[in-house]
């Protein structure tokens, strides 16, 4: 395949985005008149009723044909989908499963771990879980180790007085990754923070621009009787290999002299989820329609006629035990607190933190765009990529980003989010398209990863664009094949993306990748909406379980660990 013909059908694509924009303008419209159907569509086009073939067809570009269009994306982008033979796929294997086999390339996870056990069951994972507030720039290595230490505060907040009297001191131990890249994420200052009793959702960015500010200043900490003095020397960088029970372990000590009088050892396992020694999932409600795998899902939207979108919220109250709209308030902050990320990213000019001197560039794409003659092309996926930016951008300042599914891949989500909001795609659609995307990342989460550590970049900016993906075809109003097309779409194109921060810090590569996985989410959702769904070879699960295999077979350098690829080729001066 030449350069040239890549470029020509990369265009299409791109001429095929810009048609369904302008569609999109007159959304607002036509959405009632397509829910027409069956009547039964929570969604447009649930597939019971062949309302979504009838909406597809409407929607075919008159460019070329569906079936040309497929066959040209196809070819251009992942050909060898059409090499594939009829085999029936193997049974899924997932990362938990692979990454405990004694042949494991990479640090084994404890399966012990509640996160290793629960991908056996159905999922649980609920919406508050998996869109986390609070500072970046990476949900592991800092929203972790904050959430880490201010539930050990709060731990000791609950010791018997005699016990506080005695105390001297508090230690937090970093181990493995976190120890060997935190000081790029700025694990030190999130987990002094969190043992200082700031929440990770509520601690204003300014305090954690100063505790870095000021590496020597003593802060006071207040435990009933007894107030400690405590510095960023408190958290020590220790072992960065060991046995460990999961690549992101540490462990938090109260000390009287050299006696300790309470210690806990804890796991950042990804996501900003986190686990300790002994750690029992809590106590929820059953799903009403359970599903561990998308063909599961699949079963109860194709053979029971249960829309997406319903299903979801249906099992987000049963399983959480929130109202409906309890539910909505939390999407709704959720959006306000990515559009907030993403304007106050488009107006800031600055050099980030860290060695790299790296300039934020958000600000000067959205000021060319007012003069740009790229072309509405061109335009879009500038637009796109800026909104990427600007989100990415705050991450790395460490302001407040909402995981989705981590915080390295947090602008993803808000660029899809701003662009369909561009759109004038209603509220209503847009806490679907929420809806979609989690699950998109419970299914990678149940059955693989979202931990950079743990499986490389596929996992965060690969599962990120996924959702992305997924989010536009559900808010647009596509039936269910599309998006679950879509999202498979999109992950199979970062299937084997290795985690290699520069210097440690989330910026090079991921800032980057965040635009990338926003524009690539459009695209996969272009390409699944105007393809014959039933006609894609390769589906959800497969691809969750490719990425969970070449996670397992992925070189431990390449997992978050700064040993290989960008972090030793870029030299720093
Ligand atoms: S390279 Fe990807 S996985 Fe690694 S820290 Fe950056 S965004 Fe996360």
């Amino acid at each position: 395949m030449t350069h040239t013909n890549f470029t020509v059908k990369y265009s299409d694509v791109i001429n095929y985005y810009l048609k369904k924009t302008d569609q999109m303008k007159n959304f607002n419209d036509t959405n009632q008149k397509e829910k027409d159907g069956c009547g039964s569509c929570y969604s447009i086009g649930c597939g019971s009723c062949n309302s979504a073939v009838t909406k597809t067809d409407n929607h075919t570009p008159t460019l070329f044909t569906r079936r040309d269009f497929g066959l040209t994306v196809l070819t251009a982008s992942a050909g060898a989908l059409l090499a594939g033979c009829g085999k029936a796929a193997k049974p899924v294997e997932t990362a938990k499963a692979v990454a405990t086999r004694p042949d494991s390339t990479s640090v084994p996870m404890d399966p012990n771990l509640a996160v290793v056990k629960q991908s056996k069951g159905p999922i649980m994972t609920v919406l508050s879980e998996f869109y986390k507030m609070g500072p970046g720039p990476s949900s592991s290595h800092t929203m972790g180790p904050m959430r880490i230490t201010y539930d050990f505060f709060q731990r000791l907040t609950k010791l018997p007085e005699d016990q506080l009297k005695r105390a001297t001191a508090v230690k937090v131990h970093l181990f493995g990754s976190l120890s060997a890249t935190g000081k790029g994420h700025g694990t030190d200052r999130a987990s002094l923070a969190g043992l200082l009793g700031k929440a990770p959702a509520e601690c204003p960015p300014q305090f954690l621009d100063e505790l870095a500010a000021n590496p020597d200043k003593s802060y006071k900490l207040t435990l009933g009787p007894k107030t400690l003095d405590l510095t960023l020397k408190d958290i020590i960088f220790d072992a960065t290999k060991g046995d460990f029970h999961h690549p992101n372990t540490m462990t938090c000590v109260l000390l009287a002299g050299s006696e300790t009088l309470y210690e806990l050892e804890y796991y950042s396992v990804g996501g900003g989820f986190i686990e300790w020694k002994g750690y029992v999932a809590p106590e929820k409600g059953q799903p009403k329609y359970p599903f561990a795998h998308a063909n599961e899902l699949k079963k109860f939207i194709i053979d029971d006629h249960i829309p997406l979108g319903k299903l979801l919220l249906e099992n987000e109250m049963a399983i959480s035990g929130k109202s409906e709209k309890d539910i909505w308030e939390l999407l709704d902050q959720v959006t306000e607190v990515m559009l907030r990320g993403v304007d106050t990213g488009l107006t800031v000019e600055s050099i980030l933190p860290g060695p790299i001197k790296l300039h934020s560039k958000a600000l000067a794409m959205q000021q060319l765009l007012k003069h740009s003659t790229k072309g509405e092309a061109g335009k879009a996926i500038t637009r796109v990529a800026s909104y990427g930016f600007a989100m990415g951008e705050e991450n790395a300042r460490g302001h407040i980003i909402v995981t989705a599914p981590t915080a390295g891949s947090a602008g993803i989500i808000p660029a899809v989010l701003k662009s369909l909001r561009d759109l004038k795609t209603p509220t209503e659609k847009i806490r679907e398209g929420f809806l979609a995307a989690a699950a998109i990342g419970y299914l990678c989460k149940h059955n693989a990863t979202l931990s950079g550590a743990e499986g490389g970049c596929q996992a965060e900016v690969g599962v990120g664009s996924s959702m992305g993906a997924a989010m536009i075809a559900q808010a647009l109003g596509e039936g269910p094949k599309v998006v679950s097309n879509a999202a498979e779409s999109a992950l199979e194109a970062h299937l084997g993306m290795t985690c290699d921060p520069v210097a440690g810090y989330v910026q090079v590569p991921c800032i980057e990748r965040c635009a990338y996985g926003a524009v690539k989410a459009w695209t996969a959702y272009c390409i699944a909406s105007e393809e014959v769904p039933t006609e894609r070879r390769v589906d959800l699960d497969t691809t969750i379980a490719a990425m969970a295999l070449t996670a397992k077979e992925m070189n431990s350098k390449y997992k978050e660990t700064s040993e290989g690829g960008l972090a030793v080729s870029v030299v720093l001066c």
